[in-house]
């Protein structure tokens, strides 16, 4: 069952001791929340305060407009899964770092391994880059890409379409930002009705 597999990933991170530093400034781990059988994964950047504290990704201030975005397209929490590409809060909400966001990064194919989504939606450039490293999230957001996920269990691929798009975070402030971020989220059913019927 993939939720005993989530939290087998999850024990196991915490037995491998990533990030030390990251952890030993943290509250908790924040792993991942939503539909372990979800056909869309959220992937944001990393736990902020209020995150930290409650051990769920996106409770605060951009969780809720990430939540009301969910509304707009009849989607709930339940129906998809959100994670962090860093599992641990950086002191003072500092972006994550090279060696951080590497360290990270097993952990977070071996989710998406076990949760084989259909379509995983980046928010922001560091989530971005950990599937599409060269490009930039100017000139690509909102634009989805097929790629192919080497598995680590087996020789498999996993097909996914990437969705790059901006942070809610970034976007909360900005009246253009946020438009567009809105716009390109509301191309999110089409690409779900347009996989199911391939
Ligand atoms: N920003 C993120 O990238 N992730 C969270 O969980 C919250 C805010």
């Amino acid at each position: 069952m993939s939720q005993a597999k989530l939290d087998a990933l999850q024990q196991q991170i915490l037995d491998d001791n990533v990030c030390p530093e990251l952890a030993a400034t943290a509250t908790q781990l924040v792993f991942g929340d939503g539909n372990p059988a979800a056909d869309i994964v959220f992937i944001g950047e990393a736990p902020g305060k209020n995150e930290d504290e409650q051990g769920i990704p996106f409770v605060g201030a951009a969780g809720k407009f990430l939540h009301e975005m969910l509304e707009m397209i009849n989607l709930k929490r339940a129906d998809i899964y959100i994670t962090n590409i860093a599992k641990y809060r950086p002191p003072n909400n500092r972006d994550p770092s090279p060696e951080e966001k590497k360290a990270f990064l097993p952990y977070l194919q071996a989710q998406l391994e076990i949760i084989q989504p259909k379509i995983v939606v980046t928010l922001g450039r560091h989530s971005m880059n950990c599937f599409l490293p060269d490009l930039q999230i100017t000139k690509i957001h909102g634009e989805p890409k097929r790629i192919r996920l080497q598995m680590k269990q087996n020789k498999d691929t996993l097909e996914v379409v990437i969705l790059p798009l901006y942070h809610p975070a970034a976007a909360l402030y900005n009246g253009a930002l946020r438009q567009t971020l809105i716009d390109d989220f509301m191309s999110i059913p089409a690409i779900i009705t347009k996989l199911a019927s391939t």
